[in-house]
């Protein structure tokens, strides 16, 4: 039987907002455990919530950043169920009325191939604190200090068929919430967490029976899980068995998932509308400002860079990656002038010395004002290319400018035509043997043989004569 995977997707991502989504206490990550959770967070008596109009602001820029139906009016409403990390004894969410209603993104494929997968919609809420399970000898720590964080909760369609194409959504989100600024994205962090709903069934039949994996930390382990959880109910149907709809954990370790609890034990959550909270009602002018600083989306910016870069479909989705990469490849165009030399540069050198130093371009000691600099040094023939990957290497480990480490280290280009014959004429004496064989060979040969007599050339003038003019003098030499 042909099996086909099913798979729908619960993202939390956890808005930039400097204090919580009902209350002002900061929602800075890594501070001593329970310092960041006040009255409201903690849902103490006689305390009311006020909403954050920055988390609503985020949420309308995330709907037309997904071409969405923006709600112009949403509920909060209380979603009821108890664990110690919850002191309240409900999670304020939206149920009935979300702010973000149907939408879609468009992933493309390893094999270039574009599909869209439809958003069902995204609600505000605020998120519970943590129950640190380690360190506490038979013990459960509760931090509260993630009480109240905004989170904005991306719900997708059952569209994704595998693995795969789950990740490359995910992804998609990842640089979409990124590129508009709503999310600092971190994983590890937990300011983007992902449960997967996965089921399978018969090619061409109705849906199956799912079980929701959650709160996946990365994009490897949401493939794994993924892959393993889809053959886990394969082997089970083909044995004769039924797939019940759980909630199931994966484990990075053990590269499984574990049931967590059935539906039989999932919660009643009795959702009804927070009577502390008004309905959240847009106007325009709200939503006018809320979109006037939209930057230019990771799609349209992969065109536009294809077009105007004339760059390959590859290399445009590699530098519109994040807006920073993408930001720093348009300085270094206005600074170097040459749309193919910086891309190779930075694809190249730049991403190579990067990934080495386990940093991102936002942390490069080589901004793309400098490294114009040390284009414009090659564009112009003051250096070679090989010389500019010595002096890349001296502006990463210092702060000197490209202008500077040629001038202190002798490295501008030798143009000269008298000095470079100089030097022809000099590995022409030292190596009078394979001159003779080379006016012997035929020219095919003389074609291979010549870079023997460049190398010579190079290394003798280390690395500094213009690699053109030794060619053209050694050929004239070389047959004189
Ligand atoms: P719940 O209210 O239990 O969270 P929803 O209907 O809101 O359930 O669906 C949650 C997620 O599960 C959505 O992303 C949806 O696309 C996905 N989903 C629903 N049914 C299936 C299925 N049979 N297989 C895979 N994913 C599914
Ligand atoms: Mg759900």
């Amino acid at each position: 039987m042909h099996w086909e995977t099913v798979i729908g997707l619960e993202i939390h991502a956890q808005l930039a907002t400097r204090s919580k989504i009902f209350s002002g206490a900061s929602t800075a990550f890594g501070a001593e455990p329970n310092t960041q959770a006040c009255g409201v967070d903690l849902g103490l008596p006689g305390v009311l919530p006020v909403l954050n109009r920055e988390a609503v602001v985020m949420a309308i820029r995330f709907a037309a950043a997904i071409g969405a139906q923006l709600q112009r009016r949403s509920i909060f409403a209380r979603k009821n169920y108890f664990y110690p990390d919850l002191p309240k004894g409900y999670q304020i969410s939206q149920f009935e009325l979300p702010i973000v209603g149907n939408g879609s993104v468009e992933i493309m494929l390893a094999d270039g191939e574009q599909r869209q997968i439809g958003v069902t919609r995204a609600h505000l809420e605020e998120d519970a604190g943590k129950s640190l399970h380690e360190d506490f000898h038979g013990l459960t720590g509760i931090d509260l200090n993630r009480a109240g964080t905004p989170l904005l909760e991306i719900v997708s369609e059952p569209d994704m068929r595998s693995a795969s194409e789950a990740v490359a959504y995910a992804r998609k989100i990842h640089q979409i919430v990124r590129y508009i600024g709503i999310c600092d994205g971190n994983m590890q962090e937990g300011s983007f967490r992902v449960d997967a709903n996965v089921s399978v069934r018969p090619q061409g039949e109705g849906l199956g029976t799912r079980a929701e994996l959650k709160n996946i930390n990365s994009f490897r382990f949401l493939e794994r899980a993924i892959n393993f959880e889809a053959e886990r109910q394969i082997d089970l149907l083909e044995s004769g068995g039924k797939v019940v709809q759980e909630t199931r954990l994966y484990d990075p370790d053990r590269d499984e998932t574990r049931s967590m609890r059935s539906k039989e034990e999932a919660n009643d959550y009795r959702y009804f509308p927070d009577p502390d909270l008004l309905p959240v009602e847009l106007d325009d002018a709200f939503v006018a400002a809320a979109l006037a600083a939209m930057p230019e989306l990771p799609d349209p910016r992969r065109a536009r860079f294809s077009e105007e870069y004339a760059l390959t479909q590859s290399e445009a989705l590699q530098l519109t990656a994040s807006r920073e990469l993408a930001d720093y490849y348009e300085a270094l165009v206005r600074e170097a002038g040459d749309a193919r030399l910086a891309v190779n540069w930075v694809t190249g050198e730049l991403a190579a010395a990067l990934n080495r130093s386990g940093i991102e371009v936002t942390q490069s000691p080589i901004s793309a004002e400098r490294l114009g600099g040390l284009l414009r040094r090659i564009s112009d023939s003051t250096i070679s290319g090989k010389i500019a990957k010595q002096v890349f290497e001296s502006m990463w480990g210092g702060s000197d400018s490209a202008e500077e480490i040629i001038e202190s280290q002798g490295l501008r280009q030798i143009t000269d035509a008298d000095a470079i014959e100089g030097i022809v004429a000099h590995v022409v004496e030292a190596n009078l043997q394979q001159v003779e064989a080379y006016r012997q060979a035929d020219q095919n040969r003389r074609a291979k043989m010549l870079g023997f007599f460049v190398g010579q050339v190079m290394k003798l003038s280390k690395g500094k004569a213009n690699p053109q003019q030794v060619n053209e003098l050694l050929r004239k030499k070389l047959t004189q």
